[in-house]
């Protein structure tokens, strides 16, 4: 089975990964032997990606994955965003960042609570070449958390397309629709003969 390394330790993002790209064998840059911080002081989910899916593949040598995501909501100017992962200060820390993200819409009403995820996925080479692709999903932001499936803001967002929050959908309802697996399919098209 064809190996992809994966420019991420995000438990979240690689079982995803690894869900949608279930004919690879699927495994994390620590598990690969990348022991090395990545500093992701890009402007864009693009400029992330790629500067984490580089520092692999050249450390490495092998070709690399990086998936750079994050929410962006309207009533915040596109915040977090890039900032995702960080947002309330701590790398990760999930239920912080949840908790700050409803203390900055306390008061906001629903319609104006509008939200989407943004995935950019990179793929490196050794040889040089590098494929990206995006995907967006679009939901709101609930005033409390429902459910407890999923990672990060999941248990928030209110999935236009499930008609139900990402806590409360199956991964199998996530990964049809979600900003990752749209990015990972875009990628697929356009390096389906570099990844055979
Ligand atoms: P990254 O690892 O720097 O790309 O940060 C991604 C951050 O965005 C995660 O830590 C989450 O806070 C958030 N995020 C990205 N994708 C998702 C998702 O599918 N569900 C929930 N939160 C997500």
């Amino acid at each position: 089975m064809k190996k992809i390394v994966v420019a991420s330790g995000n438990k979240g993002k690689l079982r995803e990964i690894a869900e949608i790209f279930s004919g690879f064998a699927v495994v994390s840059m620590q598990e690969a032997g990348f022991a090395g911080d990545i500093e992701e002081n890009g402007a864009t989910f693009e400029e992330n990606a790629l500067i984490k899916a580089r520092a692999v593949c050249r450390a490495l040598g092998s070709p690399a994955l990086a998936d750079d995501s994050g929410l962006c909501v309207r009533a915040l100017g596109g915040a977090p965003g890039v900032h995702s992962a960080r947002y309330a200060g701590i790398h990760g820390d999930d239920a912080a960042n949840n908790a700050l993200l409803l203390k900055n819409l306390a008061g906001v009403p629903a319609p104006e609570r509008d939200a989407y995820f943004e995935s950019c996925v990179a793929l490196c080479f050794p040889d040089g070449r590098e494929v990206t692709a995006a995907g967006r999903t679009y939901g709101h932001i609930l005033t409390e958390a429902e459910g407890k499936n999923g990672f990060g803001y999941d248990p928030l967002f209110y999935s236009d397309e499930l008609q139900k929050s990402y806590g409360i959908a199956t991964s199998e309802e996530k990964n049809a629709v979600s900003h990752r697996a749209k990015a990972l399919a875009a990628l697929v098209k356009k390096c389906e003969g570099l990844l055979l």
